[in-house]
């Protein structure tokens, strides 16, 4: 049985609407989007919090930067621009345990974040 949202998806037992995957990583629509394009990108190996994060794990975040650079052109929007957003524990604004990267795109983004 899987333990948090994120592997539910990551194991098919609730539904989403997968962007791109591979052997280490998926991505997936946000249920709640904060801009016309929100995907997370999460590896299947399940990392809590970035708080969690082991040197050698500086290859799958790597790749999920990569990946997100990768879908932002697929979605139309890499040239406009988007944003990444990562967020930690509670004060980080963070909500599911399964460490995600937010891609958002497709309308100005304002600064600093709220
Ligand atoms: P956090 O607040 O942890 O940085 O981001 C978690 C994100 O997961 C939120 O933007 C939220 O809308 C999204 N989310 C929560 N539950 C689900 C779900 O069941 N499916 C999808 N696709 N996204 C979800």
């Amino acid at each position: 049985m899987s333990e948090d949202l994120f592997e539910k998806i990551i194991d098919r037992e609730i539904p989403a609407d997968i962007v791109w995957e591979n052997d280490d990583l998926l991505a997936f629509r946000d249920v709640n989007p904060q801009a016309p394009v929100h995907i997370l990108i999460i590896p299947k190996r399940k990392i809590r919090t970035l708080n969690e994060l082991e040197d050698d794990d500086a290859e799958v975040v790597g790749r999920m930067v990569l990946a997100a650079k990768k879908i932002a052109a697929s979605e139309g929007i890499a040239d406009d621009g988007y944003r990444l957003n990562f967020n930690c524990n509670e004060a980080g604004g963070q909500s599911v345990w399964h460490i995600h990267l937010h891609l958002l795109g497709g309308r100005q983004m304002g600064w600093p974040p709220g």
